[in-house]
């Protein structure tokens, strides 16, 4: 039995880093500063307290000026809101990112379109999604950008080839349909709603799984030699009482299915922080006038 090629993407992120760091330095010595990242963390969740730390620390490493305001679960939306458009002014602020999930009494979408969108390098403000949509210059979401780097690494070409996306969060799912779409895929989005997603899934050359549900997608929802991007990071206990991550892919048995997939952890995960990174310079060059780096 011939297994699909691994898409290895802490070796692809690494590399990303490798360049993104170059153009950090390069862009330091013509503007006298380091690009810098600022977080806004509201609370203590602490799967977000590990990404925030992990996101400071290879900003940090890449050349990058991060810095975290941690604010208390009970802040006053006003009192959030004042805070972004600190940053919105602060001429040192290149990207701004508010990590989510925010607390109950704070209206999401307000605090997201409160970001000035040339620092938006989560890529949600809805300028940015229409961009993204119409074909325009913006910043794309780092996850599904992820997402496509890792595909382009087995498909020199994806014009006219079937995407299935299984997921529809603003986060990943519709703007990994964007952007397939933009390379010419033939996308379906499905989501759970959709009657006979696994028929759907079948009929993907690229599928792209971002739910939430620790291996949904077994080896009878791929088709044979499709490449398959597994985003979901799902924490779990063990019968035996062992901490595990695992994807939203059955990984073993679709592994002898599919002709290339990402595996978890150590896929999508990696090119996250990478991504955001490279947008946070996007962005920097941008405010600067400079022309956008080529990663
Ligand atoms: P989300 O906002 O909860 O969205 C989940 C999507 O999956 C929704 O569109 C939902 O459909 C759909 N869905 C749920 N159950 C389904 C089912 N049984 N069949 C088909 N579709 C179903 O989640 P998200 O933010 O997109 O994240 C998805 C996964 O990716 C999570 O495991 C998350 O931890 C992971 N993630 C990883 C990274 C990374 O860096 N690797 C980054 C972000 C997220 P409806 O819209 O109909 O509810």
């Amino acid at each position: 039995m011939t297994l699909a090629t691994l898409i290895d993407g802490k070796s692809i992120a690494a590399d990303l880093s490798r360049r993104t760091a170059a153009a950090a330095e390069d862009l330091r010595k013509s503007l006298g500063r380091a690009p810098g990242l600022a977080a806004i963390f509201v609370g203590g969740d602490p799967a977000s307290a590990l990404y925030v730390r992990n996101k400071d620390r290879a900003a940090a490493a890449a050349g990058l000026l991060p810095s975290t305001r941690h604010l208390p679960a009970d802040i006053a939306e006003n009192d959030l809101l004042a805070e972004i458009e600190r940053l919105n002014r602060d001429e040192g602020t290149d990207g701004i990112l508010v990590q989510l999930p925010l607390p109950p009494h704070i209206d999401r979408e307000t605090v997201i379109n409160a970001i000035d969108p040339e620092k938006d390098v989560d890529g949600l403000h809805p300028l940015n999604v229409g961009r993204l949509w119409s074909g325009q210059k913006g910043l794309v979401p780092a996850t599904p950008q992820g997402c496509l780097r890792l595909l382009r690494a087995v498909h020199d070409d994806l014009s006219g080839l079937e995407a299935v996306v299984l997921g529809r969060s603003n986060l990943v799912g519709k703007p990994a349909a964007a952007l397939l779409l933009a390379a010419d895929c033939t996308v379906t989005t499905a989501h759970s709603k959709s009657e006979g997603a696994k028929e759907i899934c079948r009929r993907a050359d690229i599928l792209v799984v971002a739910v939430g549900r620790p291996r949904l997608v077994g080896a009878d929802w791929i088709k044979p030699g499709a490449s398959v991007i597994d985003v979901g990071i799902n924490r779990i206990v063990s019968p035996e009482g062992q901490r595990q991550i695992l994807g939203d892919v059955d990984h073993s048995p679709a592994r002898a299915v599919a002709g290339a997939i990402t595996p978890v952890p150590g896929g999508v995960g990696p090119m996250t922080i990478a991504c955001l990174i490279a947008n946070t310079i996007i962005a920097a060059c941008r405010r600067s006038g400079l022309p956008d780096p080529r990663f």
